[in-house]
């Protein structure tokens, strides 16, 4: 927009996700200043990081009024599912991310799927239930492999796929009887289990309109050759060889613009990032699950990828006027990222080891080392504070030159006590070297 006034933003958040998102608004002419709450110690390279989590919704509406923001952008899911969109804009303050009725997409899988069905939108077939003994029969009645999820937020963890009927009762026991994943287990989702291979899409609304952002696959196994337990992510890569345009095209058409409809509807108009997870299946796409946020480390290789100002269109979703922006300009290059984590993650690990080798890391061609769970010492080292820490991305003209630069960058730095996976990639390198 150029002759636009420049603006003060304030970005939520303390990830990689949030590093990328900082750096790419910090660059843009219409940023005047770059707030980030809490931040890290690579966010504080290119923004005033304040000490306010992201859980203080209340204190994050005063920091934005106090500041006079013009733009609020919020990385996780968490304080959207507690309402830090409605109070921002109740204080009249611009805000990219949807309301609590509209984060009920990733916060409810049963009122997710239930979107989903009212806009016809290909996905598994389901039941909800309340009542463990309910919830046996219908698996009894469906047989298996079957998957239980639980209907609240559970980190990530609340899915369970179950291979023979045995192991979907002993989910409903784990989930509706010991409670392991607490209330959010008082209802639960059973689903048709999917086969097929998995992207995330990501479309971005102003709560009747959505243009495309690109689709990007991630590794959320701990484990090299995807086993293990999962994790937030272990790295990512952008484009998805598996999601070409035509696809894109039809998840517009067939899952974006159906669920926007339904949303607006029922009264949740939608606004931010819509991130759908999709198998594609070998009958098409179906959507697996919503996210109401950019996913992390998908986010980093989006972003990577993206040559226009990011800021205008964040802006114009939070303002409803996405159909003003000009179309978004996308580099063909590939970009990967590879997550260093603390040894242990992701069960218990130790933090406050020095990180060195960061600006040897920073200077390989084309890599750049985004901060997840890092912080200063106080004394101009950087140490780890987190279970994911840095997320090393790599761009270059194919996927082995991405990785190739990404791994680069990983040997450069110097953290014993932290680790990766070889292997980010795989699979999107088994196809450009076959060929496919
Ligand atoms: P969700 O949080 O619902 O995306 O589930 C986490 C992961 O579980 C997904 O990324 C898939 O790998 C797997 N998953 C979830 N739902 C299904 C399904 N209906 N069929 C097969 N796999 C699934």
């Amino acid at each position: 927009m150029p002759g636009a006034t420049p603006i003060k933003v304030l970005v939520v958040g303390s990830g990689g996700r949030e590093h990328a998102l900082c750096r790419k608004l910090v660059a843009s002419p219409l940023c005047a200043d770059l707030l980030c709450a809490p931040g890290n110690a690579g966010i504080a390279d290119v923004a005033r990081c304040l000490p306010v989590g992201v859980e203080e919704i209340d204190a994050l509406v005063a920091l934005a009024k106090a500041e006079a923001v013009g733009l609020v952008v919020v990385g996780p899911e968490a304080p959207l599912v507690l309402g830090l969109a409605d109070k921002l804009a109740e204080a009249g303050i611009a805000v990219f991310g949807p309301s609590r009725a509209g984060a009920l997409l990733e916060g409810s899988k049963g009122f997710m799927k239930d979107v989903l069905a009212r806009a016809g939108v290909p996905t598994a077939w389901y039941g909800r239930f309340t009542d463990a003994g309910a919830a046996k029969a219908f698996i009894g009645e469906k047989g298996a492999p079957i998957v239980v999820k639980t209907d609240g937020l559970a980190a990530g963890k609340g899915v369970i796929l179950c291979q023979t009927l045995e192991e979907g009762g002993a989910a409903i026991d784990l989930l509706m009887g010991e409670r392991a994943f607490g209330e959010a287990g008082d209802e639960v989702v059973i689903e048709e289990f999917l086969v097929g291979e998995e992207a995330s899409f990501f479309a971005l609304c102003d709560g009747t309109r959505a243009i495309a952002f690109g689709a990007a696959q991630d590794h959320k196994a701990v484990g090299e050759g995807d086993t293990g337990p999962n994790t937030g992510g272990m790295g990512a890569y952008s484009p998805a060889p598996v999601f070409d345009k035509a696809m894109e095209a039809q998840v517009m058409a067939e899952v974006i613009a159906p669920t926007l409809r339904v949303m607006a509807d029922m009264g949740r108009p939608f606004t931010g990032v819509l991130f759908a997870g999709i198998m594609v299946t070998p009958s098409g796409p179906k959507v697996l699950e919503f996210n109401v946020r950019f996913g992390d480390p998908e986010c980093q290789v989006l972003l990577a990828r993206l040559e226009s100002d990011l800021l205008p269109v964040l802006l114009a979703a939070a303002e409803g006027r996405l159909d003003r922006v000009a179309p978004l300009v996308w580099s063909p290059e590939t970009a990967l990222t590879v997550v260093m984590a603390a040894k242990g993650y992701p069960g218990e690990y130790a933090k406050g080891d020095v990180i060195g080798g960061l600006a040897a890391a920073g200077e390989v061609r084309g890599a750049v080392v985004f901060h997840a769970g890092t912080r200063a010492d106080g004394e101009g080292r950087v140490v780890a504070a987190g279970g994911r820490v840095l997320g090393v991305t790599g761009t270059g003209g194919s996927v082995r030159e991405a990785r190739d630069r990404a791994y680069q960058a990983v040997d450069a730095l110097d953290w014993p006590g932290g680790f990766c996976r070889r292997d980010i990639g795989w699979r999107a390198l088994a196809r450009e070297e076959g060929g496919r």
